[in-house]
């Protein structure tokens, strides 16, 4: 049962001349907040395709600086809750021929056979047709007998170069140029920061087929209407506070996720709190829209390991640890209001409090810039399994109390809606309604996901 799934960076270069492979590596280096476990490149060659990938971080695979110079290649950087990860399940993942690269979850993709994990599974529905059918087809098919989240990139042994993006849109997929060259990219801060030009965001069942630099084929091939439920951890949580999904900044959303907080869940207190790094913006807007002053009394300690990756409750709790400092002259004799994005499971509140109670603080209220996390994710985010989301069978008051935090409160799915500022977004592990096409027996899903 215990199933890798991914939530993962994709991106990818096409280039008329020969440029670095460095730039790829350069890529998926700014798109690392969306997955630590593995990292890895791929580029086609004299009808061939070599991959380069290994586990840990960007740095840590791409050590040397070996300096290859290709037309057309991806790269992908991995997430996995999932204890046991190997580097079989690094991406891009395939053969010589064909290989896939892939952000999210392909909800029904245990029905097709026994995979591994659903990348496998993309990965050998194009292995089985490519020789036989035309690409544009094939992704149709895909389209129709698929259900679930997926931003991908596949690259072909000729250099061509296949993206696409399921047709809820849950996870973002942009397009840019830089110089001569086109740039896919999961994130499009990745593409402004490498200097590019953000062309634009690759719209819900678009495919877009991308080689030497030229766009070759590019529609959306399953609904002409744009039938968003795009992820609304994306803006929460996930995505960098620099980016902009299907043109709404994630930045300012937090920002008004802070202040409709501060709106609607007042709380009466001396200092707002964020807990670093994500919800930083959140406490911002939450300060200013009520007055009260912000500080900086959380320090983080590891910048690159995030907690909840981490596959065993012991060594979450040994990470949280570590993670973070506290300033306890700020916090002495304080009310505090203290904010985070989101809780999930519920360790990095509990420890965080526990530190602000020994560090002198005299109230705290915590305020979370997102709803009730209750259900499980199937689309994409690598929620664990429901019966441990803190959430899922609890009143805000029990979970204040086994927090043991003075007050909690988060914000309603309509607040979070309104914040965000835009109506078509996915809201199921809050809501527990779910964007899929086909009809599921959740237990079974249950059983299939989350860890
Ligand atoms: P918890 O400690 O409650 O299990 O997780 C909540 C904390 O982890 C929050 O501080 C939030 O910013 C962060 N978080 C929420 N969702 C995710 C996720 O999908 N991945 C990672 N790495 N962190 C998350
Ligand atoms: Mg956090």
């Amino acid at each position: 049962m215990d199933k890798a799934h991914d939530k993962c960076g994709v991106f990818a270069l096409s280039s008329p001349k020969r440029a670095s492979i460095q730039l790829i590596i350069e890529g998926i280096r700014l798109l690392q907040h969306r997955g630590q476990e593995s990292a890895g490149v791929a580029y086609a060659e004299n009808e061939r395709i070599v991959a380069i990938k290994g586990l840990g971080l960007v740095d840590e695979v791409f050590k040397e600086n070996f300096n290859k110079l290709v037309n057309n290649g991806i790269g992908h950087v991995r997430y996995s809750t999932t204890g046991a990860s190997s580097v079989e399940e690094a991406q891009p993942l395939g053969d010589s021929e064909i290989v896939v690269a892939f952000n999210g979850t392909i909800s029904n993709y245990y029905k097709f056979g026994s995979f591994k994990t659903d990348t496998e599974f993309i990965y050998d529905f194009f292995k089985q047709r490519i020789t036989h059918y035309p690409l544009l087809n094939i992704v149709k098919e895909f389209m129709e007998i698929v259900d679930g989240g997926y931003s991908v990139v596949i690259l072909l042994k000729d250099g061509k170069i296949v993206a696409f993006r399921d047709p809820k849109g849950l996870h973002p997929l942009t397009v840019g140029s830089l110089n001569d060259s086109l740039i896919v990219s999961s994130e499009d801060s990745a593409i402004k920061q490498l200097g590019g030009r953000v062309l634009k965001h690759i719209s819900p069942g678009e495919l877009m087929i991308i080689h030497d630099g030229k766009i070759m084929y590019d529609e959306m091939i399953y609904e002409r209407t744009r039938n968003y439920a795009t992820c609304s951890f994306e803006y929460i949580y996930f995505a960098r506070p620099d980016s902009n999904i299907d043109g709404y900044s994630v930045y300012l959303a937090r920002i008004r996720l802070g202040e409709v907080l501060a709106e609607k869940h007042p709380a009466k207190g001396d200092i707002v709190v964020p807990v670093p790094d994500s919800s930083r913006p959140i406490a911002l807007g939450f300060s200013r829209k009520s007055g009260v002053p912000l500080e900086e009394a959380l320090v983080r300690t590891i910048s690159s390991v995030r907690s909840f990756i981490m596959p065993t409750q012991d060594k979450r709790t040994e990470v949280l640890e570590e993670k973070f400092g506290v300033v306890s002259e700020v916090i002495m004799n304080k009310r505090v209001i203290l904010i985070d994005d989101s809780i999930v499971r519920g360790n990095t509140m509990k420890r965080i409090i526990k530190m602000l109670r020994s560090s002198g603080a005299k109230e705290i209220h915590v305020r979370i810039g997102s709803p009730m996390i209750k259900y499980a994710c199937f689309m994409g985010i690598d929620f664990p399994k429901r019966e441990e989301l803190i959430a899922y069978n609890k009143s805000e008051k029990e979970i204040g109390k086994e927090l043991d935090a003075d007050s909690i409160e988060y914000l309603t799915v309509e607040e979070m809606v309104q914040a965000i500022g835009r109506k078509d977004l996915c809201t199921a592990c809050f809501s527990g309604i779910y964007p899929l096409k086909f009809k599921y027996d959740i237990k079974e899903l249950e059983k299939n996901f989350g860890k």
